[in-house]
């Protein structure tokens, strides 16, 4: 697979707007024309760029299936500007469904929740908190628990180590050095319940 990180794309066509072909040789002038009329392509239309000329390229995984189709993500400025279907992977040559055509959404859409939804015990509505909130808030529910439910020993005195009071449950999203850093974390823990997506 060719490696596009940190690429940086000069035009869709390979580095030629279509201005830059006109000077020079009898098939820039053949492609001026049409037949012996002279071409109507139009002085703006040849002026025309990708809208992704000068854009850096990363390559990157669609976050939503176990497909794991591959995508190139395109960044002007440190800001995403497109993404799309890396032509280059074995698993979607250059496609995406419309899911993962979609990504882009995931960065810049002002509509996407920044914020957790939490409803207290006993209570009847949800209240909004923040990121970091809940974060904070799962891992003193994690201590709690391995506190209070931590097995050293089973029944027969052999050393077990375990917490069965806690479980992890991977999504799809994650990938294989991700599930890594999980697992190590839980098992360090002593959680037994453990799953993740098999993924990339
Ligand atoms: S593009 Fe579609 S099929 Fe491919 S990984 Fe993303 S969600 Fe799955």
């Amino acid at each position: 697979m060719t490696d596009r990180t940190d690429r940086t794309i000069t035009s869709r066509n390979g580095g030629q707007s279509m201005g830059d072909r006109a000077p020079g040789g009898l098939g820039a002038l053949l492609r001026q024309h049409i037949g012996f009329a002279p071409s109507p392509i139009s002085d703006r239309s040849q002026r025309l760029a990708s809208r992704l000329q000068g854009a850096q390229v990363a390559t990157s995984v669609c976050p939503y299936c176990a497909v794991g189709c591959s995508q190139l993500v395109y960044s002007r400025d440190g800001k995403v500007i497109d993404i799309e279907g890396n032509p280059d992977s074995p698993i979607n040559a250059g496609h995406l469904c419309p899911k993962g055509a979609s990504t882009y959404q995931l960065i810049n859409n002002p509509n996407r929740p920044t914020r957790v939804l939490y409803r207290a015990p006993r209570s009847d509505h949800w209240e909004e908190r923040p990121l970091d909130w809940a974060m904070d808030r799962i891992a003193a529910r994690i201590k709690e628990a391995r506190d209070q439910d931590f097995v050293m020993h089973n029944d027969d005195g052999v050393r077990v180590n375990r917490l069965e009071s806690v479980a992890s449950i991977g999504g799809a999203t994650l990938d294989n050095e991700e599930n890594y850093l999980m697992l190590k974390l839980f098992r360090n823990l002593g959680v037994v319940y453990l799953t993740n997506q098999a993924r990339i």
